[in-house]
Parts: C-alpha cells; structure tokens; sequence
C-alpha cells in the first residue's frame, strides 16, 4: 500500500500559514495540502492572533516581515496563551542566525531564500511528530494499524478483520472515493475469487456499525457506479 498511513500523518492537522507573498502562500498551501494538511492564509501580522485564538491551527508558519505586526512580536504574543508550535519564515540567513539569538518562542526557522517548499513540510511534519499532535488528534475516528482497532470519538469499533481494512482504506483515501475493485484489495489479499457484491456487503455492515457509534451520521457514502468516500465531520 502507497498511502501515507493515519498513525504516521494525521490526516486533520490544520496549518495556519501568515505570509505576505501571496504567491509564496499559495505554494505553501499546495504542498500542506498534497501532504494530506489543510491551511488557511492570512497576510496580515495583526490577525495571527485572533486567527490563532479563534481556529485554534496544529501549526503555525509565520513570516518574520509583515504589514501590521511583524513576525517576532506576533509569536512573542502568542506564547503569553498558546503552546502552539511555530516555525518562523525568514528572509535571509542572517536574520535566521538573529532568530536563534531572541528567545521568541519559536520552535523552528526556515529560510526562505532558496525556499523549498519540500523542506517546509518536511518540517512541518517532524515539528507536529516532536510536539505529540498525533497524541492529540482530534478526529473523531481514531484508528490503531498496528492493534488492528478502530475508535468512534473513544468508543472502540467491533469490526472484523476485513471491517478494519477497508475502514482504513478508506480514512487513508482522506475524503477521495476510492472504487469497489481497489476495496477488493482489502477484502481478500490472499484469494482473488471474491466479487464486488462481497465488497458491497462488508461496507454494508461497517457503515450499520459506524452509523450506531456516530450517532446515525452518514460517514460511508456510496457513489453510484463508483465506489465509497469516508466523510469525517
Ligand atoms: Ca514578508
């Protein structure tokens, strides 16, 4: 299997990026997004606070140089409530080298010249690991691959073996259907004389057992002709 497990990269880790470029911030909000994170932009030092306070992001990428309030004063700000981890952008090298000097509170820096955004989230994605935001998800569908147990906002699952699979097939697909022949695959991986009447039928009863745990939400919806998407609220 290719796709980034759920216990390696939380799939709901929401980055709140405050830059001034907007072509730097959208690049940025590109690859967050092609690593399975979701961002909001703002280009305005004096909303990182509010924004901060009122999203409450897993992680912030903030640009030293900004209109309004500029990027050490925002994350001295934010440390005075917030243990939210920061990783700072910086212009130059030198004034990274300055960074490290201030006790800010910042917890990484990047500099932006020559700017990869391939290292930014790799960065992004070693900090959250460092602060524990796996320990801190807050999805309400908690799935441990390696205990082969699945979790509805703390209540285990009682699903079979293949129950398991295709409900992390599925986590894994992150919103996207994925169709009835590669569900197939997590059905059987050892016996290929199944159907996709076989696949129909084990979604049947994990949807009935995740629609009992969440209360009668929708979360497995079948897309005629198609396949099944996961929609997590
Ligand atoms: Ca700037």
């Amino acid at each position: 299997m290719t796709t980034a497990t759920t216990n390696d990269t939380p799939a709901a880790a929401h980055i709140l990026i405050v830059e001034d470029e907007p072509r730097m911030a959208a690049l940025l909000a590109d690859y967050l997004q092609a690593s399975g994170y979701t961002s909001q932009w703002i280009a305005n030092g004096l909303e990182a606070v509010p924004s901060v306070k009122a999203r409450q992001p897993d992680l912030v990428l903030l640009d030293v140089m900004l209109p309004g309030q500029d990027g050490m004063s925002v994350c001295r700000e934010l440390r005075q409530f917030s243990e939210v981890p920061v990783i700072m952008l910086t212009a130059r090298v030198e004034e990274a080298d300055r960074l490290m000097g201030l006790e800010i509170g910042a917890d990484d820096y990047i500099c932006k010249t020559p700017f990869s955004p391939r290292e930014v989230v790799a960065r992004v994605k070693a900090l959250l690991r460092r602060s524990g935001y796996a320990a801190r998800e807050v999805s309400p569908l908690q799935i441990d691959a390696q205990a082969y147990k699945a979790a509805w906002q703390g209540a285990p699952l009682d699903l079979t073996p293949v129950e398991f699979r295709l409900l992390k097939a599925l986590a894994d697909a992150r919103g996207r259907v994925l169709s009835r022949d590669k569900l197939l695959d997590f059905v059987h991986a050892d016996q290929r004389a199944v159907t996709d009447r076989v696949v129909d039928s084990h979604v049947k009863n994990l949807r009935r057992k995740l629609d009992a745990a969440s209360g009668g939400q929708e979360l497995i919806r079948s897309i005629y002709g198609v396949g099944y998407r996961l929609d997590l609220p």
